[in-house]
């Protein structure tokens, strides 16, 4: 009895003074600190982990720090959506920190073969980056830089000392400032002054859409190879600025876990990321192994996660010469909180990261050498290898599309791939890349794993579980003609002059003085856009839906389906300041503008017939909030909102009912909202009375359910064995899932969907198992997989049988549009964004 007494006194006991713990509770015992340098409690007012820090608290604290400390400088590197600043504190020995450039000149030519050869490496410091809560509720994470980072600034004694004299240590204190701050603002407001541990508390479950994404709800976890949010940008050109030695990638996971340190999965690392790396990744776990052990944490390590998909804050680095690490702390998403393990207070969520960030820099500075030496090797293995890798270099082009190529190079160049200009043209897989729009990239450089990982199809696969996605050829996704070179000396005789920024995109107005109309084409990624803009300041245009060829003594041209027509007497202002919109929306967006005398075509359709519709301007809502997938509605807004100009009321299920829909011709369903059966009502005869519905992915099967569209879908592929293993389930579960790959569709470029298409072929990316039958209207089903459908990545043959023949997209009816895929996926499917910003544009005309 007596002893129930006592652990009932220390259990309560720790309860209260959970939430005050001082900085001892997370360091070593022998620290003292530097009393120059502001304590957490000193800045904050409160100690660290007695409240969840906002984003501009932990901001100017490591200001603080920075300005106090002669260890510390901070360098920003981008400002995310919502204006807050990302930066690293960087902290070394102040003499290091005086010479900062320098040394990050000598350590960056560890990673140039040309210049590594001969540098002492026993002499030069190892770079460190711990970066912490890329997805902003995971909160712990966030709120141990600051411990970390008092520590290493005001902490004392030899072991400091050692450490930074052979360190230079770089603090990404919140890797996701806007997600951090709409968590920590929820957590906090919903606390209880007594800490109420009820896992059933409001506290712990954050309303829609939560704090994990950025501002327009995208993981940025998954951003670091498609570099779509200033986020990532910055912190991938911060990367490569610094290239740290290692990167640690801090998380949390589910409230009932314990600790996850990597390796991950053996079996399901990428087959691109050398073994060393591995290798290097389980010394260090040996450290965080003994740091864990002294606080007695529970933890594992070689199961759960993976480091397959390269896009990811620790696989990135893997396949950089770095050592990525991901961290996983159990979640408490709140003060307090019961787990069937027992209580889980958020300080000492918090002390586990700390713990092993303290544990890595131990590791970094004991394996300094062998760490610093593994870097130079990854970069001089790179040529190497590529000279026996029997693909010498790819070609690409995309000539009917220069905003979209523009992009691509974009991308590329910010890893830092080396692209070439081709010195001539090249037939390579049934298509001639011309000299004037192709691009070479050569395998022989430093960043070949890399340039493999994004531009080699894979169908072969040593496991059926992926955390992530199973491919990622950007090219594919870009829908850019791409070929591999097999012959040195043919790279050789291709490769041309050397291009250090994507291609100027170059539109112009082509017009005599007073035209009759203006047209552009379709086939332009920003055409849209331009489009948008024009209908924005109140300019009347028009789409063909037919080909026609244009003469007259200036300008012959073939015009395709989707080209705008923009007849100049049919607009509210003079012809000289249409002509100055005119000019302008065509430089600003990239497209070639022509302007034509009559409206008598020698071929097709003339300028005044009937199948060249009239178009309003798209108004477009998307219903969001509960029942719907944020990742894809957030897609929708950012392609809409920040890509195209085009803006997109954001209209929450829960108050549908009050909103009227006429104010809107489109409406977009990422999911399965629950709108009540007048809400469903309401949408049926807004349809019928013009308006434009458009389904993504699950959002088909709420069409199908609420009988706004008929669809019958495919049955799932069934497991036919009648036994299994109990220990294989969860990797029985897995075989027939799609985890994200990519299939061929066949277009019909007559349809309004697909106008803007210039070839039938476009890889598309399907990451679940939905799939639909045909439309029976057979003109209503312009997107079909085609028979061999498997372009890249993981599918079962029965999948495939699934698949072939069936839609990506069909229109039910008049306006009702199915996309069953996701044309839109991490804002990086370039090839396909066009066949939904079609249906919002061009949905209105489909009959
Ligand atoms: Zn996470």
């Amino acid at each position: 009895m007596k002893n129930y007494l006592i652990a009932f006194i220390l259990f309560t006991a720790s309860i209260n003074i959970s939430s005050q713990e001082t900085p001892d509770y997370y360091l070593p015992e022998s620290v003292t600190f530097n009393k120059s340098i502001p304590a957490p409690k000193q800045f904050f007012g409160h100690e660290v982990g007695e409240w969840h820090l906002t984003h501009d608290k932990l901001y100017f604290y490591m200001l603080e720090l920075a300005k106090n400390s002669d260890r510390a400088v901070w360098e920003e590197y981008a400002r995310s959506y919502e204006n807050r600043p990302l930066g690293d504190l960087i902290i070394s020995s102040p003499g290091n920190i005086k010479n900062l450039e320098k040394l990050r000149q000598q350590h960056l030519m560890l990673c140039d073969p040309s210049l590594s050869e001969g540098i002492d490496i026993s002499n030069m410091p190892v770079f460190i980056k711990l970066g912490y809560g890329v997805h902003g509720n995971e909160s712990s994470a966030q709120n141990a830089s600051a411990i970390v980072a008092y520590y290493l600034t005001a902490g004392e004694g030899k072991e400091i000392d050692e450490l930074l004299k052979n360190a230079v240590i770089l603090i990404d204190p919140a890797l996701n400032p806007d997600g951090m701050q709409r968590h920590s603002t929820w957590v906090n407001s919903m606390r209880s002054l007594n800490n109420n541990p009820d896992p059933a508390s409001w506290e712990f479950s954050e309303p829609w859409p939560g704090g994990r994404t950025n501002h327009y709800w995208f993981d940025l976890n998954r951003d670091y190879l498609m570099l779509q949010h200033p986020e990532s940008v910055g912190r991938v050109a911060a990367f490569h600025k610094w290239k740290p030695d290692i990167n640690t990638d801090h998380h949390e996971t589910g409230a009932n876990e314990t600790f996850f340190f990597q390796p991950g999965v053996p079996s399901r690392n990428n087959p691109l990321t050398p073994l060393e790396n591995y290798e290097l990744t389980a010394e260090i776990a040996g450290f965080h192994e003994k740091y864990l052990d002294s606080i007695g944490s529970l933890y594992y390590s070689e199961e759960g996660f993976d480091d397959f998909y390269i896009g990811k804050g620790s696989s990135y680095p893997d396949i950089h010469g770095s050592v990525g690490i991901l961290f996983e702390q159990a979640g408490v998403k709140g003060h307090l909180r019961e787990t069937p393990g027992g209580m889980l207070s958020f300080p000492f969520a918090i002390k586990n990261h700390v713990t092993v960030s303290l544990s890595t820099l131990d590791a970094a500075l004991k394996m300094k050498e062998k760490l610093l030496g593994s870097q130079r090797s990854f970069y001089k293995d790179a040529l190497t290898l590529a000279e026996k890798h029997p693909v010498k270099a790819y070609i690409f082009s995309e000539p009917d599309d220069n905003g979209r190529i523009s992009e691509f190079i974009k991308i590329l160049l910010q890893h830092q791939i080396r692209i070439f200009r081709t010195s001539r043209d090249y037939p390579g897989d049934g298509i001639v890349y011309k000299a004037e729009n192709s691009f070479i990239v050569p395998l022989k450089q430093t960043e070949y794993r890399f340039i493999r990982s994004l531009f080699e199809p894979v169908k072969q696969f040593t496991d059926s579980t992926f955390y992530d996605i199973s491919t990622w050829v950007l090219p594919m996704s870009f829908n850019i003609s791409c070929s591999p070179v097999s012959v040195a000396k043919v790279v050789e005789g291709l490769t041309g002059t050397e291009i250090s920024a994507a291609p100027v995109t170059g539109g112009e107005l082509l017009s005599p003085d007073h035209p009759y109309a203006y047209l552009f084409e379709w086939n332009e990624y920003f055409a849209p856009k331009a489009l948008y803009a024009l209908q924005k300041s109140g300019i009347t245009a028009r789409v063909s839906t037919e080909r026609f060829t244009y003469g007259d003594g200036n300008l012959k041209k073939s015009f395709s389906y989707g080209t705008i027509v923009i007849p100049a007497s049919a607009q509210t202002i003079t012809a000289d300041d249409l002509k100055v919109i005119m000019k302008n929306v065509a430089e600003k967006y990239g497209i070639t503008v022509y302007g034509v005398m009559t409206g008598l075509t020698p071929g097709g359709i003339d300028l005044g017939s009937s199948r060249i519709a009239v178009l309003k301007k798209p108004t477009v809502a998307m219903i969001t909030g509960s029942g719907i997938n944020s990742g894809d509605a957030g897609e929708v807004w950012h392609l809409l909102d920040s890509r195209f100009g085009i803006p997109v009321t954001l209209i929450n299920a829960a108050s549908f009912g009050m909103v009227n829909l006429d104010r809107y011709n489109v409406l977009v369903i990422a999911g399965s909202p629950d709108v009540g059966s007048a809400g469903i009502e309401n949408i049926r005869s807004w349809n019928r009375k013009g308006g434009t519905l458009i389904a993504l992915e699950g959002g088909n099967n709420w069409l199908a359910r609420n009988k706004l569209a008929e669809i019958e879908f495919v049955p799932s592929a069934a497991d036919k064995r009648t036994r299994g293993t109990y220990a294989e389930r969860s990797a029985d579960s897995q075989v027939q899932m799609i985890p994200g790959s990519i299939f061929n569709a066949r277009l019909d470029l007559s349809h309004p969907l697909c106008f803007g298409y210039t070839r039938e072929n476009l890889p598309v990316f399907k990451s679940t198992t939905l799939v639909a039958k045909p439309e029976a209207d057979k003109y209503s089903n312009p997107a079909i997989y085609s028979d061999i459908p498997l372009l890249s990545g993981y599918c079962t043959p029965e999948n495939i049988d699934r698949i072939k023949g069936n839609p990506f997209a069909s229109v039910h009816g008049s306006r009702v549009i199915s996309i069953y895929d996701n044309p839109n996926f991490r804002a990086a499917w370039y090839g396909t964004n066009k066949i939904f910003l079609n249906a919002v544009i061009f949905g209105q005309i489909i009959r």
